[in-house]
């Protein structure tokens, strides 16, 4: 089974600048040598704290950052070579859709004209094609054709919602970046929202990058978890393997937060960890969740573990088992 999306070892860095006669003073290290495959038809979630170069690797992926260095290949297609008319088609099938419906859609735009943009953007439609279109997009995701001529503030947030992923699936994506799809939104609504992106998964062969900072939702919708801290992953594997048998230390903390009671995590104590992310301008030495570790040993101020292992790769020092 061929990868849909190859990572490797992706690097987005960021200058700080600073000063009046700007200059370059560091680096953020949003995203910081990035190793994985994403399969057709599965949901990969990467999962971790605000700040760790979640959204930035989804938007990599997608071509809406340049990497620094590393590649991506999509489709068997090295994202970084292609250009021009051929970088255009390949854009349409890699889509995303955002964690705010409130903002990610022109206020200005009737519902029917933000469907119809991309279509026509990408001259992928024309005349009456472009309406039949958009009402079938419509429909798909649970609203009406009636919808067309209202605007988005018409709307409630999980409409708003799905609008957003009509709007992404409007030109027929392989690849669908989930950013955050459900965290602003009413408890009551995630579940309808995340049972739709389910459905049209399985009825469109879709291919999911679905990022989230809680686990709640990633544990129904992914079939592959990726923990991330500080631009790096720490451990991927197999959504149940992650879930009963969690390696890094870091995944354990963020499992005994997970609020719904796991029968996994009965007899486990809830783990506490003291202090703040550290800053991804200055990540500390050797494995950068030393800082933070209850376990850390002074190997691990030293050096940086690789993630290892095949189904179910961890990088730690000293990993759980
Ligand atoms: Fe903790 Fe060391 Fe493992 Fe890092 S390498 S997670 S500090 S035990
Ligand atoms: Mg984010």
């Amino acid at each position: 089974n061929d990868p849909l999306v190859q990572v490797q070892n992706l690097k987005i860095h960021y200058p700080i600048k600073k000063g009046i006669i700007t200059r370059t003073v560091g680096n953020v290290k949003a995203v910081d040598g990035l190793n994985f495959n994403i399969y057709p038809g599965e949901t990969l979630a990467l999962v971790g704290e605000s700040g760790c170069g979640k959204s930035t690797t989804g938007r990599g992926i997608v071509k809406l950052e340049e990497p620094t260095d590393g590649k991506v290949i999509f489709d068997g297609k090295d994202l970084s070579s292609i250009k021009g008319s051929e970088l255009r088609g390949v854009r349409t099938k890699m889509q995303i859709i955002f964690q705010d419906p409130y903002s990610s859609l022109n206020p200005r735009m009737r519902v029917g004209d933000l469907l119809a943009e991309p279509l026509l953007a990408h001259k992928l439609a024309n005349g009456a094609e472009v309406n039949r279109k958009v009402d079938e997009l419509l429909e798909i995701v649970g609203l009406t054709k009636g919808h067309r001529a209202r605007y988005p503030h018409e709307f409630s947030g999980g409409q708003r919602q799905r609008v957003g992923i009509a709007r992404a699936l409007i030109l027929n994506p392989k690849l669908v970046v989930c950013d955050e799809p459900v965290s602003a939104l009413d408890v009551s609504i995630q579940a309808q929202v995340l049972n739709l992106l389910k459905d049209l998964q399985k009825e469109f062969n879709l291919t999911y990058l679905f990022i989230a900072h809680g686990l709640g939702a990633v544990k129904y919708i992914s079939d592959r978890i990726a923990v991330m801290y500080l631009g790096k992953i720490v451990e991927i594997g197999k959504t149940e393997d992650i879930f009963k048998n969690p390696k890094h230390p870091y995944s354990q903390v963020l499992l005994s937060a997970y609020p719904i009671p796991n029968p996994h995590l009965r007899n486990r104590k809830r783990i506490v960890i003291e202090g703040d992310v550290p800053s991804p301008a200055n990540p500390p030495k050797g494995c950068s969740f030393h800082t933070r570790c209850p376990i850390a040993q002074s190997i691990c101020r030293e050096q940086t573990p690789e993630l290892n292992g095949i189904e179910h790769s961890v990088a730690c020092h000293f990993p759980i088992s």
